[in-house]
């Protein structure tokens, strides 16, 4: 076994990476960009080495630069965790040449799943099923859509060198065809440096089951199944396993093909072979194709883990320091059901825009395994995924796991920054999903329910007072009993709430809003207008927390400013969160009406476009395209048209 390894990855999954190898006595080595200097990865590591700035390209994707930090601590070995480096097969020679083991699969094979069409072609010969399509060299357009009337509509474009569900459109008649050619077309060769696109049979009800497979370079097994089909815009939300009404028969074929795919390819180390699964009319042994393969840790591999027994990353470990397969196919077996969700800090309400800012609070509860790289005081950073935590949870069967979720994500707190707890648990709570009934185009289907923040009732703005003021237990350790009443404001979104708090006697209180009154009792629970409620109260700062079955944030008005004017006057689009100018398309000088497209900025993986608020004329321009802007910057002034 290695004595010392680098992780050349951030976030959550290196502190899952570091910790499983500091189980198995591994000394580890952290790399870290600026932003990243204080992150929970580095204290957790053995030891650090910064690699340069904060955009990846400066850091995370140097592999000339982590390479020579390897050397330089003398780790044996890479550990490259997903994105970034993970799937990039000049880096795995670069490791190979410098004497170092990538811990992952050969260039060789991650050359041969590295882009779509060439994978298809090749699992196709394998005899691995596959979704009927075009995977030809010919991009001529007329011949594509010829092609897409031989498969018959509607057909996915995908660009071949593809990934997260860039480059792909749906096109659900022949009309539409060559406008949507146009689009994935551009769209790849932007995001991938390559506009070659692929054409399939779109799957009308269509799941997402992947298989863990592990290899030895010649032999491999399987982990059974994970299904992903919850998806917003094609990014998993929340992934089980096993899957839904999953039966032997179709688990041993789909688990078959897998097996053969990782074996075609001469596979080493953990891989996901995903298939798109119809689940029109239930599964069956000839409605699976193979999809894509990720030849490396998967972001959901917890449920797997949960499932199985096996620490993924430990036998990683030992299958790249040279010791065989861990667990032969027979001795594998499935243990009740998992869930994970992941927890990300964004504003679902206004379109699931990232979020940044610093995690005042954070708190899991003990029922879930929670896979976090930020610790409450922590900085989530606008050059990072905004993950907050994947959080897994594992129980007998598929409703007991279901129902732990649903509790973990009522008692997860976080304060500091917006998060989609309140969209996870909708979802937990969906019942088509309780029932089983997933498919791709679920989340799609409900949004507009599943995106309603619950509101705060007037118990939960009661507390939030009495917090506010200081007055509760756990912010004295005693309660003050003397008679005194207080004005509090609190403000949650645009709306502020006035409220009076009286302290009758200890831990008693009565709150008054411009309505009503109501008492309050504290005692070992909360106890409003005669009701108990469930809650707890986080004063930090400026911000006062409720938690009750969601998290409730107010920020405590200052009196002096309660009254202060904050309406903006209109005339500047400002960025509403930290990213990268994408493009401008305003010039001064330029008429605008409203709705306009001004700007784009990109925040991680969405494009967000900027638009004028009103009619008008623009004044200036203060950014360029490559601009990276905190939020709250001034993108673009308007001014008054002159009659
Ligand atoms: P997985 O397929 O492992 O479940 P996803 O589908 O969520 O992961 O993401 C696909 C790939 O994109 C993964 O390699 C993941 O690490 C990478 N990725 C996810 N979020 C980001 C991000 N914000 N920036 C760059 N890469 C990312
Ligand atoms: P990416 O590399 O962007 O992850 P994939 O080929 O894995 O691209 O597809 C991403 C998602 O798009 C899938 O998880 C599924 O939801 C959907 N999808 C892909 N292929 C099909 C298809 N043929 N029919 C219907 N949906 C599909
Ligand atoms: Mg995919």
């Amino acid at each position: 076994m290695f004595t010392k390894i680098l992780i050349a990855n951030r976030g959550e999954i290196a502190c899952r990476v570091m910790e499983t190898a500091h189980d198995m006595g591994v000394a580890t080595v952290a790399v870290y960009s600026d932003a990243d200097a204080a992150s929970k990865h580095v204290a957790l590591a053995g030891q650090a080495v910064h690699i340069g700035g904060s955009a990846p390209a400066d850091s995370y994707l140097r592999g000339d630069v982590i390479i020579a930090a390897a050397l330089k601590t003398g780790a044996q070995a890479i550990h490259p965790g997903y994105g970034f480096l993970s799937e990039n097969p000049d880096f795995v020679e670069a490791c190979t040449a410098a004497g170092l083991v990538f811990i992952g699969p050969s260039a060789k094979a991650i050359r041969a799943m590295g882009l779509k069409d060439a994978a298809k072609v090749l699992m196709q010969e394998a005899g691995v099923p596959v979704v009927p399509g075009y995977l030809g060299e010919d991009q001529d357009p007329s011949h594509l859509a010829t092609e897409a009337d031989k498969i018959g509509y509607p057909v996915l474009i995908k660009a071949v060198a593809g990934g997260g569900g860039k480059g792909m459109r749906l096109v659900e008649a022949a009309g539409e065809f060559a406008d949507a050619l146009t689009a994935a077309k551009a769209e790849a060769l932007n995001g991938f440096g390559n506009d070659h696109v692929l054409i399939e049979k779109y799957i009308q009800q269509p799941r997402h089951i992947e298989v863990q497979v592990f290899g030895d370079g010649t032999h491999a097994v399987h982990l059974f199944e994970r299904d992903c089909s919850l998806q917003r815009r094609h990014q998993k939300v929340i992934e089980e396993a096993p899957a839904p009404d999953m039966t032997n028969e179709v688990r041993a074929a789909m688990g078959a093909a897998a097996v053969t795919a990782a074996e075609a390819i001469g596979y080493s180390g953990a891989g996901t072979i995903e298939f798109i699964v119809d689940g029109a009319n239930g599964l069956r042994v000839d409605g699976f194709w193979f999809m894509e393969m990720n030849t490396r840790l998967q972001v959901e591999h917890p449920v797997t883990e949960a499932i199985t027994g096996v620490d993924l990353v430990e036998w990683q470990l030992r299958v790249a320091a040279g010791e065989p397969l861990p667990k032969a196919q027979g001795d594998l077996q499935i243990n009740g059901h998992s869930f994970e969700a992941r927890l990300y800090a964004e504003d679902v309400p206004a379109g699931f825009l990232p979020a940044t800012g610093t995690l005042t609070h954070l708190a899991f509860p003990e029922a879930a395994r929670a896979d976090s790289g930020v610790r409450a005081g922590d900085v989530t950073s606008p050059f990072y995924d905004p993950m907050i935590a994947k959080l897994t949870v594992h129980g007998a069967n598929r409703a007991e796991a279901l129902g732990k979720l649903a509790r973990v994500l009522e008692t997860t707190e976080v304060g500091g920054s917006v998060t989609n707890l309140a969209f996870l648990h909708a979802l937990a709570l969906h019942e088509g999903f309780g029932r089983g009934e997933v498919d791709t185009g679920l989340i799609a289907r409900d949004l507009a329910a599943l995106v309603v923040e619950p509101v705060a009732d007037d118990a939960v703005v009661a507390l939030a007072a009495i917090g506010a003021l200081g007055l509760d237990k756990a912010a004295n350790g005693f309660a003050l009993w003397a008679p005194l009443q207080r004005t509090v404001v609190l403000r949650s979104g645009e709306e502020e709430i006035a409220t009076k708090v009286a302290t009758l006697g200890e831990g008693r209180f009565e709150v008054a809003f411009a309505d009503a009154v109501h008492t309050v009792a504290q005692g070992a629970h909360w106890v409003v207008d005669g009701q108990s409620v469930t809650a707890k109260v986080v004063l930090l700062g400026e911000t006062v927390s409720v938690f009750a079955g969601h998290g409730f944030h107010f920020d405590i008005v200052d009196p002096l400013e309660a009254d202060a004017n904050h309406a903006g006057d209109g005339n500047l689009i400002e960025a509403p969160m930290p990213g990268l100018v994408k493009a401008v398309f305003a010039t001064a000088g330029q008429v605008v009406a409203a709705g306009d497209r001004l700007a784009i900025l990109e925040a991680m993986k969405m494009e967000h476009a900027l638009l004028a608020i009103r009619d008008g004329v623009v004044a200036e321009v203060f950014v360029a395209e490559g601009d990276q802007v905190e939020a709250g910057a001034a993108l673009i002034g308007l001014e008054e048209a002159e009659e």
